[in-house]
């Protein structure tokens, strides 16, 4: 691909990268896979065209619901897409995509392991004596299917913030069951320069309505790695805590 014929400035407040142009699908040209740790996520559906303040709106970063959106090493219609200045037109389907690139974090090994308890999320908290009711959110196992989906990266800083302040230290270290990871770690808090170890504590949260939420701090680990989408409620719940400015959807289930 060559170089872009025109940048926006000031780019897109996530921070997130749009490669925006026209193209159209070569019938026969069969399918391609989506690389690791990037989601393709469409506008319109195949042969129909995009309006321009849809576009833009794209590109400048707004809250457009796609109305598909495509995880990583899922198959995807091997576009092609117009090499140099856009002139394509009516004949050509017009179509839109973002390219969103999920946090990565960094992992270590070794420590001791334990497994895993596994709760549905937002069935009712039992995990440990408390004085109040909570819903559970992000105890994930491998022997169940999980939400995936895409997460705001406002919900990712939200959770780096909180899980520095947790309430509860877990017994033991968990690690990801998911893959060999087992000692991952973020640095958060409200300076992001406290290491927390995930696997070691919970982070607990208030929504709105007085709901309260538990979660295993590795849930971060399950977002950024593992295409983990919690409850809207909970992502709302914790970014409203970190103090974030919240948008009126948070997650997109795959
Ligand atoms: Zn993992």
């Amino acid at each position: 691909m060559g170089p872009a014929a025109e940048r926006i400035p000031g780019g897109r407040p996530d921070g997130q990268a749009v490669i925006a142009g026209h193209g159209w699908y070569v019938r026969g040209t069969g399918d391609m896979q989506m690389p690791s740790g990037t989601w393709g996520c469409f506008y319109v559906e195949d042969g129909i065209g995009l309006r321009q303040s849809v576009g833009l709106a794209i590109e400048k970063g707004e809250q457009i619901k796609p109305t598909k959106i495509v995880g990583p090493g899922k198959p995807v219609p091997n576009y092609t897409v117009a090499p140099g200045p856009c002139s394509a037109r009516s004949s050509n389907p017009t179509w839109g995509r973002s390219i969103w690139r999920s946090a990565g974090s960094t992992a270590t090994r070794g420590a001791e392991e334990q497994e895993m308890t596994y709760y549905p999320d937002l069935s009712p908290y039992s995990y440990d004596q408390s004085s109040r009711d909570m819903l559970n959110v992000g105890w994930l196992s491998p022997k169940h299917g999980y939400s995936k989906g895409l997460v705001d990266e406002r919900v990712v800083e939200a959770l780096k913030v909180l899980c520095a302040a947790y309430e509860n230290q877990m017994r033991g270290i968990h690690h990801c069951e998911f893959c060999d990871a087992d000692r991952p770690f973020v640095f958060g808090g409200p300076t992001s320069n406290t290491k927390v170890l995930l696997g070691s504590a919970e982070i607990r949260v208030e929504g709105e309505d007085g709901t309260y939420y538990a979660a295993p701090n590795l849930m971060l680990h399950y977002m950024t790695e593992h295409e983990y989408c919690p409850p809207e409620d909970f992502c709302q719940a914790a970014v409203r805590a970190a103090g974030l400015e919240a948008a009126e959807e948070l997650t997109l289930v795959e």
